[in-house]
C-alpha cells in the first residue's frame, strides 16, 4: 500500500532560452506529491506516517522554498550573485533561517545561504521530479512523484527499491540498531 504526502514550495525561476513568457523571471507555488510504498505496519496500521515523510523530504526540499532556481548557464546567475554580494547577503542574512543542508547532485546544487538552487537542466515540472527523486530515493521508498506548478503538472513512477523496518508503536523508521529514535522501542531479534 502507499502513504501519500504533499509539500508546497514557493519559488522563482525562468526557462532560459525558451521562446515564451516563461523566459522571464516569475514565481510559483508548486505542489509536490510523494507516494511511498511498503507493507502496512501492523502495529500502527499504516505504511509510514505522512508527517514523517514530510519531515524527511522537507530537510532537503526547504532549499527550494522561497528560493531562486536558475540553470547553471543562465546569465542571470552571476548578475544576481553580484547584487547579493554588493548588498552583503550572498553568504547569509540573520533572517534567513529556514535553510536545508547544502546538497549537490548531478542535477542540482543548493546554496542555502543565499536561497539559490542552480540546476543543470531547465527547472520544468518534469525537471523538478528528476531532481527530487535523485535527492530522496535512498531516504524514502518513493514509487511515484507528482509535481504541479500553475497549469503545469508532471508525474513519474519508480520501482519499489527498499523496505524500511518501522516502529510498531509510532511507525517511524528504526535506526541501524533496531531502536526507534522517537519512542525508544527496541526490536527483539
Ligand atoms: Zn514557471
Ligand atoms: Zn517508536
Amino acid at each position: 500500500m502507499r502513504s501519500i504526502t504533499t509539500i508546497d514550495l514557493q519559488y522563482a525561476h525562468r526557462f532560459y532560452g525558451f521562446r515564451g513568457e516563461a523566459q522571464y523571471l516569475h514565481g510559483h507555488t508548486g505542489v509536490l506529491t510523494i507516494e511511498v510504498e511498503d507493507t502496512v505496519n501492523d502495529g500502527v496500521n499504516m505504511v509510514f506516517p505522512c508527517n514523517e515523510i514530510k519531515k524527511t523530504a522537507w530537510e532537503v526540499l526547504k532549499n527550494f522554498d522561497h528560493a531562486l532556481i536558475l540553470r547553471e548557464d543562465d546569465p542571470l546567475l552571476p548578475a544576481v550573485l553580484d547584487v547579493y554580494e554588493k548588498q552583503g547577503i550572498r553568504n547569509g542574512a540573520p533572517n534567513n533561517t529556514m535553510k536545508g543542508y547544502a546538497f549537490e547532485t548531478e542535477l542540482a546544487t543548493a546554496y542555502p545561504d543565499c536561497r539559490l538552487v542552480v540546476t543543470k537542466e531547465t527547472m520544468t515540472v518534469e525537471g523538478m521530479i528528476k531532481i527530487v527523486y535523485e535527492l530522496l530515493k535512498d531516504k524514502l521508498n518513493i514509487v511515484k512523484l507528482t509535481f504541479t506548478s500553475g497549469v503545469n503538472a508532471a508525474s513519474a513512477e519508480f520501482p519499489s527499491r527498499i523496505s524500511v523496518d518501522r516502529c510498531p508503536l509510532c511507525g517511524i523508521a528504526l535506526n541501524e540498531n533496531g531502536v526507534c529514535p522517537k519512542c525508544g522501542y527496541r526490536k527483539n531479534y
